[in-house]
């Protein structure tokens, strides 16, 4: 006895992905970016199901690396941010940690510190995303001031782009063009693609690669089908009707009366909401999966239910099984429904609801 809400995560199809991204550089190695709790899929399992191949996990802070290591994690960890204090040095010290410096006050930080064996540090040059990173005309001067630190030992240079899922752009060659040009001279090791550059870009396929969003099988090139065959959902949010009820056309369904029955409708009750990160923008039309019919959500999203249309689904009772999105409705597919990304959904799946492994 328990509501039938849950995620569901397919370890195996995130071992896949990732084997999928090396095999588009095989060359390269790989950070396999499991912040903000693996995107929602849960850091240390996926870590764990990772660690005998992947090359290096990625995480956006200290706090995320040090859960891994607390769980028995070894393999090499990087933190994409860099630290945000200089306190945090002794314990990327301790834990052998690499880390992203992007700032002069990072600079200034590592190079003050006395750590027990050089930090590996990951340079990173703005190319033009604006958000993080030295300017171009300071990559040279940074790099050779990391050179002459003693606190520093292997150096690695990363930038991020801005518009690599955007395929018909230009943004991203700029971008590869405007990086080459200000690290021209220095010999170290290069990582710039993330899961849309390493996909749709040859130019960004360097010495290390840094997937993330499709490790979890959601591609994020839109408009490339292929990649929806490559790939494999790892998570499917699933739950089940609690209602099943006839309305007559004309009857409204849900909060602010936001979808009215322009015919007979059997109408479906799903017990999930936005409280456990369904997105409650999701349109009526919005596609979900209701004992192995793709069918729609009809009405807005309440906290904890939403309201689908199964007027197409013979012999259908409550207790039936529905996929909200996983790999018969693609996170994409919801996501464009919603005015959002995948990564928002994944991301955004609460507390509430249990995540169930497989494999
Ligand atoms: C999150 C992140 C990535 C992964 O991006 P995806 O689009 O999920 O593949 C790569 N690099 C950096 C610096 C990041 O912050």
């Amino acid at each position: 006895m328990a509501r039938p809400t849950r995620a569901r995560i397919n370890l195996a199809a995130i071992r896949h992905n990732y084997r999928y991204a090396k095999s588009v550089s095989p060359s390269s190695k790989a950070v396999a970016i499991i912040k903000a709790n693996a995107y929602g899929h849960g850091a240390v399992r996926v870590a764990q199901a990772l660690e005998p191949e992947v090359d290096a996990f990625g995480v956006a802070c200290i706090e995320e690396a040090i859960e891994l290591r607390e769980a028995g994690i070894k393999a090499p960890i990087m933190l994409l941010e860099g630290v945000f204090t200089p306190d945090e040095l002794e314990m990327v010290d301790q834990l052998g940690f690499m880390i992203a410096v992007h700032t002069q006050e990072q600079l200034d930080w590592v190079c003050a510190a006395k750590p027990s064996k050089p930090f590996t540090v990951w340079l990173k040059v703005d190319s033009g995303m604006h958000r993080l990173g030295f300017a171009p005309e300071q990559a040279v001067a940074v790099y050779k001031q990391l050179l002459a630190c003693e606190a520093v030992g292997d150096i690695t240079l990363m930038t991020h782009f801005a518009r690599a899922d955007e395929t018909s752009s230009d943004a991203t060659a700029l971008q590869m063009q405007r990086f080459k040009q200000c690290t021209k001279g220095i010999e170290a090791p290069v990582a710039v693609a993330n899961s849309a550059g390493l996909l749709a870009w040859d130019m960004a396929r360097k010495d290390w690669l840094r997937p993330g969003i499709m490790l979890y099988g959601a591609s994020p090139i839109l408009d490339d089908k292929s990649l929806e065959q490559a790939l494999k959902p790892a998570m499917s949010l699933e739950s089940a009707l609690i209602a099943v009820r006839d309305l007559e056309a004309g009857e409204p369904i849900g909060y602010g009366a936001r979808f009215v029955c322009d015919k007979p409708i059997r109408v479906g009750v799903v017990a999930i909401g936005y409280a456990d990160g369904y997105p409650r923008h999701a349109k009526d039309g919005t596609p979900v999966m209701v004992k192995g019919v793709r069918t729609r959500i009809i009405g807005r999203v309440s906290m904890d239910m939403l309201t689908v249309d199964l007027t197409d689904i013979p012999d259908v009772k409550v207790g039936d099984p529905v996929e909200l999105w996983g790999e018969h409705v693609l996170a994409n597919e919801v996501a464009e429904c919603s005015d959002t990304i995948a990564y928002t959904l994944f991301t955004g799946v609460t507390r509430r609801v249990p995540l169930v492994y497989e494999n």
